[in-house]
């Protein structure tokens, strides 16, 4: 009916006829149109002798008018079909007359195209003389009953259809502002309580919930959890579960209606109405749906924003910490780190860091926040280490209380249920753990352990970084062929030493006729004897003090906090050891100094210029002797 409405034109329905398409909205249009042409047609004598009937195409008739012919028959039936056939095959008035009654047929045509759509049929007694003029004009008549008829359907749809245009309209741009409201909100609390807002005014009678698949504390009553609880009468449940809407009337013809809200992803929760008697349209539907969905979208943008936000978070924590850990090279000091930076990252109550000592293939504790266990030590079997060490792979316990798989004095010692605990790697090596405990039972998120597992890994390149540093230095700083320390080496701790002591010894010693052994020996027995003489020394001094290779076959020993008179006796030692000892058998002079806290000038050139005078008075008094230098 509708296809060539112009809105362009304003005489709309001026050139409007009917169309196959209203085929239903005839019976309608037949019967009020012949109705109308009644009351005002009933004055015409034909009514008073015979009677009138509207018949479409297919022969049906669809209301009668007029004087009854007592007892129709079925032959009279025939009469009819034969006549309405004869009106619509020559497409003009036919008379048919049989042996009791007659029929005039009068064609009712389209107004555009003269297309026959209906006869106006008379029937009469044979008695009667048809007047064919004034029926024809009654048709005609008919005809624009029937039009104006179809004129107030058509205006009355069209309005309807206005209405609901209007409707739509409106609440398309209410839904357009909600959308573009909420996809202004980024935080879920402002997408939640713009979205109830919305709906609120937008259904101002009615009750509005929403019940989140997600945890969500917002504190909103309209706001609840989806429970699956008898999801077969649980609209809600069905609505989340099928992923479609489902609906329920109550007895007072009021109606509650689930719908899912979806995002990309996933689907997000279900938002409920429930709304009295007669106050929903249904061609509300798509757009609440469509609200739902803007709802769910909202919902997964603000979602994953702040699942961004946490991961630039944690990337921002592990990249400070990272860069704090790589500015230590001491072992000590990066686990020391990491146990103040694990507590404060995870809220945790306590934390331990562990080292794998491989000669006893025991765990010892490095660090953390719990006294009693400070110094203690572990085999590698026992408790959460002896599991981490064993599958090499990081554990969530989120209550100990209740599932007690081992063990562990760390929880017992602290009253902790909650543990997430992470090996620490050095070249695919267990070679720590981190554990980390809280006394409140799922303390504990996934990601925390997510979390602590990347940040494990961090300690442990630390670990490996200061390794390798501790490794280069140890080896910068010794040796080769003595294992003594490297001449720079003793240079610095004596001046490290002397701004902290009160004062110190040093003893110089230097192989006697060392020139003619390599020459007698050759230089391989000769390094052996550097070696033998090397060992004795080290044997012969505290952990404290510090034996240097000083030149070729010169070594040195400072002891730190000693004066001349016990360094005299530990270089007599020396000496008296290496006359017994070496093989081939060697002698060696030694010169000793000592600084003093009172001398006028502190330092490593003085202390070493009076040993090695020394040495040489030594030397010229016959060798294999100790002298001790001028203060
Ligand atoms: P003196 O009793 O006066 O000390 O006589 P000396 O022959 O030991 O003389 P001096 O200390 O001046 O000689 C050092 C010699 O030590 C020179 C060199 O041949 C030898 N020497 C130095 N370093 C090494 C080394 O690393 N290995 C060996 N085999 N010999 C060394
Ligand atoms: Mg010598
Ligand atoms: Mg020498």
């Amino acid at each position: 009916m509708f296809n060539e409405w112009n809105v362009k034109h304003p005489i709309w329905f001026a050139n409007e006829d009917i169309h196959d398409a209203d085929e239903p909205y005839l019976p309608s249009l037949f019967e009020d149109s012949f109705l109308q042409w009644g009351n005002e047609a009933s004055a015409l004598a034909s009514f008073r002798v015979g009677q009138f009937g509207i018949y479409s195409r297919d022969g049906r008739c669809h209301a009668t008018e007029g004087h009854r012919i007592e007892e129709m028959n079925i032959s009279d039936e025939d009469v009819v079909r034969s006549a309405l056939q004869a009106a619509f095959d020559n497409k003009g008035t036919s008379h048919t007359v049989a042996s009791d009654i007659q029929v005039v047929a009068i064609p009712i045509t389209r107004r555009n195209d003269e297309k026959i759509f209906a006869a106006l049929l008379f029937i009469s007694s044979i008695d009667v003389t048809p007047n064919l003029f004034e029926l024809e004009a009654t048709a005609l008549h008919y005809k624009s009953c029937f039009y104006r008829s179809f004129e107030q359907l058509y205006v009355k749809d069209m309005l309807q259809y206005q209405e609901r245009t209007d409707k739509e309209a409106s609440r398309r741009d209410a839904l357009f502002l909600v959308a573009k409201r909420l996809y202004d909100q980024i935080d879920v609390t402002s997408v939640l309580s713009e979205m109830l807002h919305s709906l609120e005014t937008l259904y101002p009678d009615s009750e509005v919930n929403m019940h989140l698949s997600q945890d969500y504390v917002d504190g909103d009553p309209r706001v609840k959890p989806l429970v699956f609880k008898n999801t077969a009468h649980d609209i809600v449940a069905q609505a989340f579960l099928d992923g479609k809407p489902a609906k329920e009337h109550d007895r007072d013809g009021g109606m509650r209606l689930a719908v899912p809200m979806s995002g990309k992803q996933a689907a997000y929760g279900v938002l409920c109405i429930t709304i009295g008697r007669g106050k929903w349209d249904d061609s509300d539907l798509p757009a609440f749906l469509l609200l739902a969905d803007t709802a769910g979208s909202a919902f997964e943008n603000a979602k994953l924003y702040e699942q961004s936000n946490l991961l630039i978070n944690e990337l921002k924590l592990i990249n400070d910490m990272t860069k704090r850990l790589n500015q230590s090279l001491r072992v000590k000091e990066i686990f020391q780190f990491a146990t103040s930076e694990l507590l404060t990252i995870f809220g945790a109550d306590h934390c331990c860091v562990l080292q794998l000592n491989k000669e006893t293939n025991q765990f010892v504790v490095k660090s953390g926040n719990i006294p009693a266990l400070a110094t203690e030590t572990y085999s590698s079997e026992y408790g959460f280490c002896g599991i981490i060490y064993r599958t090499k792979e990081p554990l969530i316990i989120s209550d100990y209380w209740n599932t007690r798989v081992v063990t562990s004095k760390l929880m017992d010692n602290t009253g902790s249920r909650s543990l997430i605990a992470a090996p620490i790697f050095v070249d695919g090596e267990v070679v720590g753990a981190i554990l980390i405990t809280h006394k409140k039972a799922s303390f504990f998120s996934y990601d925390n352990y997510k979390l602590l597992q990347v940040m494990s890994t961090h300690i442990g390149l630390a670990v490996t970084n200061a390794s390798l540093h501790a490794e280069v230095r140890r080896m910068v700083i010794t040796d080769n062929l003595t294992g003594l320390h490297a001449r720079h080496y003793l240079n610095e701790q004596i001046q490290n030493r002397q701004r902290k002591d009160a004062f110190g010894s040093l003893i110089l010693v230097d192989i006697d006729y060392f020139k003619r052994v390599n020459d007698t020996f050759g230089h391989q027995v000769g390094d052996r004897i550097l070696v033998q003489v090397s060992n004795i020394i080290t044997s012969s001094i505290r952990e404290d003090d510090i034996a240097a290779r000083w030149g070729g076959e010169e070594l040195a020993v400072y002891l730190p906090g000693v004066r001349t008179e016990k360094a005299l006796r530990i270089a007599e030692r020396i000496r008296k050891q290496v006359a017994e000892e070496t093989d081939p058998t060697v002698t060696v002079s030694c010169g000793v100094s000592e600084w003093t806290f009172d001398n006028e000038k502190i330092s490593v050139e003085s202390l070493f210029y009076r040993a090695d005078m020394a040495l040489y008075e030594a030397k010229n008094n016959g060798r294999n002797c100790v002298i001790v230098g001028e203060n």
